[in-house]
């Protein structure tokens, strides 16, 4: 009595109902339940029970079954190696646990999984094997449906990206990895916010949470950060995912890599409003700066000056030291001029060796004193490091009186600037 177990003890407690309780349990239990004798010689063990529930998934009739060997389930698919295996522990009297096809009586393949433990009488001598089964092929057919669809998904030459609710990644295929640089190991979890460049623009953020939140589609050219820190452009959809009971459970992200041609249009973009030589706006980009910042200096009755400052001698110089040398001092004259302006002020060459500042919230006498600057820091500049020669400029600025228009106020500045070319040149005039 005391080395029973729990259950023993249990079972016990059923007194003399024990039998029947036990054999109504296994011929309606849900699971299936074969019973076989013990004899693991000659063609052994043999059927001496199937339960209802072994019959519905098997296909046969107990009376089909009963006397006969559970080899009658086998088939050309059935594990072979795994049978012997679990022929050599019933032999040695130990349970066993596997899973292969069987067949049913119509020739159907079903795949089985099974728990086989010997039942031993009241001395230790095993009697029967009782085989506990279930049939797993939906699983198994799931389990490969969503092999597949994983394989599918890295195979996808598109980066896919799989979030939940709370944007945290689940999912990446291995074009999003290659993509971002990153290991799947080192994207999932984390929110997929570690991807985007800290600079983005908010509303973009709000657009696309108001659209998911919504439950729509949201498609649109994402600036991810590449681990290395470079910016990647991915034209990309976003669509919530359902949970079958009407709410959102994930977000799934198909993009395609543009970064390229968002590249190249940035290249272009800096052709077209960038002279090349300088590195200053050119004159058609500059023109629109400064029509646009004289009408918002108009509008705010803010003030606005400009410094209009052109180069003293400048043929002489080409004529003299050669054209690149003429090209140099330009460069240079540039740089002083990108080292003297602040973020939002506007330098812009102008015409060949003419060159425009736009400076705006600021008033006459504190533009005088930056072109001043100018004026000196260009003078004292050497151009080529060897510091072959020296230049000069002469500067005309302007404040931007009210009701002014901005090609009035380039006139003003223009008058000035040859005011102080005719009195000398390398001098500020306003
Ligand atoms: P001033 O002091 O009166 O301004 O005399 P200047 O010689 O500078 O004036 P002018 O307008 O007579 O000459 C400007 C010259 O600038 C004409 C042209 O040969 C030269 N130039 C214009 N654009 C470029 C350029 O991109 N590179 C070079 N090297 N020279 C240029
Ligand atoms: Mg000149
Ligand atoms: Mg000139």
């Amino acid at each position: 009595m005391g080395s029973m177990s729990d259950a023993g003890l249990t079972l016990d407690l059923l007194g003399p109902t024990r039998p029947a309780v036990l054999a109504h349990a296994v011929s309606q239990s849900t699971s299936a339940v074969l019973i076989t004798d013990a004899s693991v010689e000659d063609g052994g063990p043999l059927i001496v029970y199937a339960n209802p529930a072994f019959c519905r998934m098997s296909g046969y009739r107990p009376e089909q079954l009963v006397g006969r060997s559970p080899r009658l389930l086998q088939g050309p698919l059935t594990d072979r190696a795994l049978i012997a295996s679990l022929r050599e522990h019933l032999r040695q009297g130990l349970p066993f646990a596997g899973s292969t096809v069987n067949y049913a009586a119509d020739g159907r393949a079903y795949t089985v999984e099974w728990s086989i433990s010997p039942v031993r009488d009241a001395a230790g001598v095993i009697e029967y094997f009782v085989s506990v089964q279930s049939d797993i092929t939906a699983r198994i057919a799931a389990e490969q449906e969503r092999r597949l669809l994983l394989q599918a998904l890295d195979a996808a030459i598109d980066p896919i990206l799989i979030t939940g609710r709370d944007t945290r990644v689940v999912f990446v295929n291995e074009a999003f990895a290659r993509l971002t640089g990153y290991t799947p190991e080192e994207i999932l979890g984390q929110s997929a916010r570690m991807l985007y460049p800290s600079h983005q623009d908010p509303l973009f953020y709000r657009n696309l949470r108001v659209c998911l939140r919504e439950g729509k589609p949201f498609r649109a050219t994402f600036t991810y950060r590449h681990k290395s820190g470079r910016p990647i452009h991915v034209e990309q959809s976003i669509a919530p995912v359902g949970d079958g009971r009407g709410r959102i459970s994930h977000y799934i992200s198909t993009g395609k890599d543009v970064s390229e041609r968002v590249e190249r249009e940035s290249r272009l973009m800096e052709m077209a409003t960038i002279d090349s030589l300088t590195g200053l706006l050119n004159r058609h980009a500059g023109a629109e700066q400064l029509y646009r910042l004289v009408g918002q200096a108009q509008a705010s009755v803010r003030p606005l000056s400009v410094i209009m400052a052109d180069i003293d001698h400048f043929k002489a110089i080409n004529d003299v030291h050669g054209h690149k040398a003429g090209d140099d001092a330009l460069v240079c004259v540039g740089r002083v001029l990108k080292s003297c302006v602040r973020a939002g002020d506007r330098a812009i060459r102008w015409g060949g060796e003419e060159f425009l500042v736009v400076l705006p919230g600021v008033a006459l006498a504190q533009a005088m004193e930056l072109a001043e600057r100018l004026r000196s820091k260009v003078g004292a500049a050497r151009v080529n490091e060897m510091g072959l020669f020296s230049l000069s400029v002469s500067a005309g600025v302007a404040e931007m009186a009210a009701g002014e228009s901005a090609s009035e106020l380039l006139r003003r500045a223009d008058l000035a600037m040859y005011r102080a070319k005719r009195q000398g040149r390398n001098a500020v005039r306003s």
